[in-house]
């Protein structure tokens, strides 16, 4: 399996240097043959190419069989015609990259924020919706109409809807068999109405799975409340981001939010949070999150491939992040005193020893 690796900006070379151990150990024990083929993007690449990201990097990644991307600092890249683009954007719109897998759970040994423990995934749409920098062809679709008038745009299509409520259900049934439906059709009737009408037309594939729904503004409550109510959770684009920001911090700390990008041909392995400026450059930064993403993109590959061995190496990572959880071998935010660097060299001797 050939991965593009692409640190990033802020904590993101530290955090991706230690996943990159990690790997190298499920290389070694599952025998998976990992080769990296290391690149920049964001800051790095606007320095050295003069953009953020580059047609020529898109093509390398096309080639290979998966993407690690490290966080970027998105909010530093305003204008597109100085080469600042998203990279996270650019990726998941050119690789169609649709259905954004994050998983959320409590571990045992470390405090976390919620009302019981629990174990979700939030299956956000990826390409759409209010994200006016990927949601129209050319151009964005956030207008200044007036020095004091915005528009944005929110775009919400069958088939967006449609391959994202597959991606759930097929998640479910390898799952406790039950997919939560998360909206605001009450206000956005045409747009979610839509989308909650294709959701229960694909759930009439899966009749063993339970299906419900909630409006999002009062699932805030329901997954603070009682998370343990939910399975697999899927949802639009922006209400996504949102809510698996607030379960991975709910399951402890937002560093511990896994996130693959997954399309028919391409995933992106890519934690659910940012570049962290405030604690860059410091080795405090939790690496679980790009650790558990980039487990997930191996579990990805091994499925698609038909691989049992990148299965089992998956597998075996989420494994051990719960053991090294509770042997304590974590960095502060959820309590520990490792490093970042620390916490990985640990991680992947435990994956070698186990
Ligand atoms: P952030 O996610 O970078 O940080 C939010 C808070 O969580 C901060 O206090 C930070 O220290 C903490 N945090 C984040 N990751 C952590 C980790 N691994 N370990 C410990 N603590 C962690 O959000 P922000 O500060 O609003 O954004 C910073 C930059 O990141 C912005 O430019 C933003 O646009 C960008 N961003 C990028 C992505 C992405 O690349 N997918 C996602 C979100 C934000």
């Amino acid at each position: 399996m050939k991965i593009v690796v692409l640190p990033g900006d802020g904590i993101g070379p530290e955090t991706m240097a230690a996943t990159l151990e990690v790997l190298d150990a499920a290389s070694a024990r599952f025998n998976l043959g990992l080769e990296y083929d290391h690149d920049v993007a964001g800051h790095d690449s606007l320095q050295r190419h003069g953009a953020t990201v580059t047609p020529a990097l898109l093509e390398k990644v096309k080639a290979a069989d998966g993407l690690m991307l490290g966080p970027m600092a998105t909010y530093d890249f305003k204008d597109e015609a100085k080469g600042e683009i998203n990279p996270s954007k650019f990726f998941r719109k050119e690789l169609d990259l649709y259905a954004n897998i994050r998983p959320s759970r409590t571990y045992k040994g470390l405090t976390h924020r919620a009302a019981s423990d629990f174990d979700l995934v939030v299956v956000r749409e990826n390409t759409e919706g209010f994200y006016a920098d990927r949601n129209i062809e050319s151009g964005g679709s956030e207008m200044l109409i007036t020095p004091d008038v915005v528009v944005s745009l929110r775009r919400i299509t069958r088939l967006c809807c449609e391959r994202i409520a597959r991606s759930a259900f097929e998640l479910a049934m390898t799952r406790k068999k039950h997919v939560s439906i998360v909206h605001k059709a009450n206000v956005l009737k045409i747009g979610d109405g839509m989308f909650i009408d294709m959701c229960h037309q694909v759930a009439k594939e899966f009749p063993e799975v339970q299906v419900d729904d909630f409006i999002v503004d009062a699932m805030m409550a329901h997954v603070v409340r009682a998370p343990q109510r939910f399975d697999v959770i899927v949802t639009t684009n922006m209400f996504g981001d949102i809510l698996s920001d607030l379960t991975a911090e709910l399951s402890g700390s937002l560093g511990l939010g896994g996130s693959l990008n997954a399309g028919r041909e391409h995933a992106m392995g890519q934690a659910a949070h940012g570049s962290a400026p405030d604690i860059a450059g410091q080795d405090i930064a939790n690496p679980f999150s790009l650790i558990l993403s980039a487990a997930q993109l191996l579990g990805w590959h091994g499925q698609r491939k038909n691989q049992p061995a990148f299965l089992a190496a998956a597998h075996a990572m989420d494994e051990a992040l719960v053991a090294a959880v509770q042997a304590g071998e974590v960095t502060r935010d959820v309590g520990g005193n490792l490093g970042t660097a620390a916490t990985g060299r640990a991680f992947a001797q435990r994956l070698l020893k186990a």
